[in-house]
């Protein structure tokens, strides 16, 4: 079912070479997929999947040979495939492949296949697209399934029958979700109603590729949509129960505290307008992880979460390995946000004093305008009083902590005294002193009694010393 032609769209050097390589023994080949689907909806797109009735990799190393030396070439003889990489562009390039799934397994039986069989394999009516690379009907799209009109009505539909297509390959169920969530689109009845039925599948499904797609609906505009349509599936307990925990709300003496679900995905929603660094991201949906597990009520106090950041800091890299995520910095970062994402709020209720934004530039460090965009994201007061008191008091937070920094440089505080010089000065060896003079110098900076500076703090330590009943034998 041709419906029309974007032949003017495939200018790029690579469609007109294949054009002209499979022209020569009457070859079939097409674009597929992500590619058709952006470029119809007029998105950027640098990766082209291609697809050829017959040998891909054959194509691939033709294709090779025109582009010359800019091109490189990946071939993996075991998936028949082949990929290219052609100045920043990635040109993946297969056989046309049919899919046949057993009940019990992952793994189809892969076997050679025509156009309109590949195309049944896919996981979506838009990711269905194919535009002929053939001379005579070059550019003419091949749209079984409806997918233009998918397109233009914003909607995430399988090809087939939804239960057979989730149940192949239950990743789809999230992939579904990662579209709507990406690209603003909605899913059809039918084809939401088969991810519920189907939710428990997922569990065959390896849990990097899962968070692969996480990590897409992380970056979207409102990464909230995705993690609403993962509860309303019944996905979101298969593999993130913390999150699922947050959401509800217990009732004693008829009073209830904020359903923590939603106000995280508020807080992720705004963060994500102010900032696009993933890792903040994430940090936002974890931020409030350990409040259903601290949660305690006490009649004269109302709902309390007491120590939910400690506790939260101390999931990160439980989560962070059932995710398969990075057990790096980038793990540390997030505990770092989870630990101290109150600190700023605490800190613009109070008078904010000298000492206070001091410390908090201490704990945090060069994170510091990463913590400060993340608490702000954490009002979300629904008294606008209120709310609109903590922004001025942030703004007052911030415009102290630009002060702070450029006056006593304690980001990324480095004692200026050491403890070598201290032992030197008393003659003393490593010992409990020698420690508690440096953390007394440190106190003492972030006090604001000294400043950041190695004479104040030579003269502090010689103070110290004398408390201690130490003298000093050696002065500078
Ligand atoms: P993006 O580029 O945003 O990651 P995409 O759909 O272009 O999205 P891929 O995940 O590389 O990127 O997939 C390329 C194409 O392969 C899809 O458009 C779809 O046709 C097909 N596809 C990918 N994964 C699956 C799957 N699990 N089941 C069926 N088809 C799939």
């Amino acid at each position: 079912m041709i419906l029309t032609n974007y032949q003017s769209s495939l200018t790029h050097p690579v469609f007109q070479h294949v054009s002209e390589i499979i022209e020569k023994d009457g070859r079939e080949a097409y674009v597929v997929g992500g590619f058709v689907r952006d470029l119809l909806l007029n998105r950027s797109s640098k990766d082209i999947d291609l697809v050829v009735v017959g040998s891909g990799i054959q194509l691939a190393e033709e294709l090779a040979a025109r582009l010359g030396k800019e091109c490189k070439l990946a071939v993996y003889k075991n998936f028949g495939t082949a990929s290219l990489h052609f100045r920043d562009w990635e040109i993946e390039l297969v056989g046309a492949r049919k899919e046949s799934y057993q009940r019990h397994s992952r793994k189809p039986i892969v076997e050679d296949g025509t156009l309109q069989e590949d195309q049944n394999r896919r996981d979506f009516t838009i990711n269905a697209l194919a535009l002929d690379l053939r001379k005579a009907s070059y550019g003419e799209l091949i749209d079984p399934f409806g997918g233009l009109n998918d397109l233009a009505q914003k909607i995430i539909r399988t090809p087939l029958e939804p239960g057979i297509t989730f149940s192949d390959d239950p990743l789809r169920m999230i992939r579904a979700i990662r579209f709507a969530t990406q690209l603003g689109f909605r899913i059809e009845e039918n084809t939401f109603a088969a991810i519920k039925e189907h939710a428990e599948r997922l569990s065959i499904i390896s849990q990097e590729r899962i968070s692969d797609e996480l990590h897409k609906i992380m970056m979207s505009p409102r990464p909230s949509v995705g993690w609403k349509l993962f509860e309303e599936s019944a996905l979101l307990p298969q593999f993130f129960p913390e999150v699922q925990a947050l959401k509800g709300v217990d009732f004693v003496d008829g009073r209830g505290h904020k359903d923590n679900f939603y106000h995280t995905l508020e807080v992720l929603d705004r963060l994500a307008v102010n900032s696009d660094d993933l890792w903040l991201r994430w940090s936002a949906l974890l931020h409030d992880i350990a409040k259903p597990p601290t949660k305690k009520y006490y009649p004269n106090q109302g709902w309390t979460f007491h120590g939910h950041e400690f506790l939260g800091a101390k999931m990160v890299p439980r989560i962070f390995k059932r995710l398969r995520l990075p057990l790096n910095e980038k793990m540390k970062f997030v505990q770092k946000m989870v630990l101290l994402h109150l600190r700023p709020i605490i800190l613009s209720e109070d008078f904010v004093t000298d000492s206070a934004v001091r410390r908090l530039l201490f704990d945090a460090g060069d994170d510091i305008d990463s913590l400060m965009t993340l608490a702000e994201a954490d009002i979300t007061s629904k008294n606008e009083s209120k709310k609109q008191r903590y922004l001025n008091n942030f703004k007052l937070v911030r415009k102290k902590l630009k002060e702070i920094e450029e006056k006593d440089a304690v980001r990324n505080f480095q004692p200026p005294v050491s403890g070598e010089l201290i032992m030197e000065t008393f003659q003393i060896q490593p010992s409990r002193e020698v420690g508690q003079i440096k953390d007394a110098i440190k106190e003492a900076i972030l006090e604001g009694e000294i400043r950041n500076d190695f004479d104040e703090a030579y003269a502090y330590m010689l103070i110290l010393g004398d408390k201690l009943g130490l003298k000093p034998v050696k002065l500078k």
